[in-house]
């Protein structure tokens, strides 16, 4: 097998991958939603049971200290994880159903590199969550 993005920038930091740590690896990059750890957990012990979900704790902590994943916090208290990608983007979480859905939008981008250069400062990164709830069909706004 092949190795995934995340196994592959792992071995490029020179991270230690054992084979636990690769499946932890390759669930992550085929993820395309943002996983807690729980569901990392799940979906590895799918691949081998013997995947622990302590195992899973320290492996997606040592990914987040290599800035290899990115951990978000969705209002709901619990971190969830996905891949850093060289494309930006800012989430919108529906409240009621959990959903969350990924857009970029150049305004806010340079709304943002406005603000902090209003403050004498250059911008390095930021984090902007949107919660909401559905519209009500009909009942617009
Ligand atoms: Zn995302």
């Amino acid at each position: 097998m092949t190795n995934s993005r995340i196994e592959q920038l792992c071995i490029d930091k020179g991270m230690k991958m054992t084979d636990q740590r690769r499946v932890i690896a390759r669930v992550l990059s085929e993820s395309e939603d943002h996983p807690d750890v729980e569901e990392v957990h799940r979906r590895s012990a799918e691949i081998d049971d013997r995947i622990s979900i302590a195992t899973v704790y320290r492996t997606v902590r040592l990914f987040e200290e290599a800035g290899i994943i990115e951990r978000h916090d969705f209002g709901d208290g619990r971190a969830r994880y996905e891949e850093v990608t060289e494309e930006h983007h800012d989430h919108l979480i529906n409240v009621q159903s959990g959903e969350v859905i990924e857009f970029q939008n150049d305004e806010i981008e340079q709304i943002q590199d406005v603000i902090a250069r209003n403050h004498g400062m250059k911008l390095v990164g930021h984090k902007l969550e949107l919660y909401g709830v559905p519209l009500k069909k009909g009942a617009d706004k």
